[in-house]
């Protein structure tokens, strides 16, 4: 579904990604983990066209990815940044309307959003700014399932969450995943990112220095503490 092949990137003159390559596949979810700083984010920004490609390939569905971030998402590639990136002057439900006026045609319309997180549907027009982390990370989440991504990429959607809300957020993840959405998930919690993957790729200083199941690298101690310092 997606493949980086060798893929150089970084912020200015420092180079951050150093021959990044993974593979995630159709209908999985795939958990990127590593340490603070190794990189993950990084190569999320730049799969999303945030970030140049220095070096290397990125495919998407069989095709050599697009670089303008508009036409990614159109191709079909939802993003939830770390940072969410809710517009705070506008209430909740035009922050989605922004999203489905640019959406690819499909399944996901407002109304499915709500019955997906019915306390989007009690805070529709309340302003970005009123809404708790919470409900950021819902309406971040509503937001890119509306323009019908056929891969759904998640950056540390628990950070800063309640443990009643981050088990929220993980069963509304694995109802997506029960449903084949294709998904790569970036994760310092590690429970939950093993608990949700198909598939996982630890990444160290640029580059994935291990791939295997979620069962091998709960099964690692040495891994665990080596690579995520778990
Ligand atoms: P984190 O959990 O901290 O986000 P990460 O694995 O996602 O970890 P990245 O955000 O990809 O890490 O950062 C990788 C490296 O790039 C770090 O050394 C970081 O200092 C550097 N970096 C990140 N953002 C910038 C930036 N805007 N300008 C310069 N360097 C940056």
């Amino acid at each position: 579904m997606l493949e980086l092949d060798g893929v150089d990137s970084g912020y200015g003159e420092t180079q951050v990604l150093h021959g990044m390559t993974l593979c995630a596949q159709p209908g999985r979810v795939l958990a990127i983990l590593g340490r603070n700083g190794a990189g993950k984010t990084t190569t999320l920004k730049t799969v999303m066209g945030l970030l140049p490609l220095k070096k290397g390939t990125i495919r998407f569905a069989g095709a050599p990815l697009d670089r303008r971030p508009y036409h990614i998402a159109r191709f079909g590639i939802g993003y939830v940044p770390e940072t969410r990136d809710i517009f705070p002057s506008l209430s909740v439900r035009e922050n989605l309307m922004l999203a489905a006026r640019v959406a690819r045609k499909g399944e996901w319309t407002l109304e499915r959003v709500i019955e997906l997180f019915p306390r989007l549907g009690e805070r529709l027009e309340n302003g970005g700014t009123q809404l708790s982390g919470g409900e950021q990370q819902m309406l971040a989440i509503a937001r890119a399932l509306l323009m019908n991504p056929r891969l759904l990429i998640l950056d540390e959607p628990t950070e800063g969450l309640a443990p009643i809300i981050v088990k929220l957020i993980h069963d509304k993840l694995a109802e997506l995943r029960a449903a084949g959405m294709s998904m790569i998930l970036v994760e310092q919690n590690f429970g939950f990112a093993t608990s949700l993957a198909d598939d996982v790729a630890v990444v160290g200083r640029g580059r994935v220095v291990w791939s295997g199941s979620p069962a091998a690298i709960r099964a690692d101690a040495e891994l665990q503490h080596r690579w995520l310092g778990v």
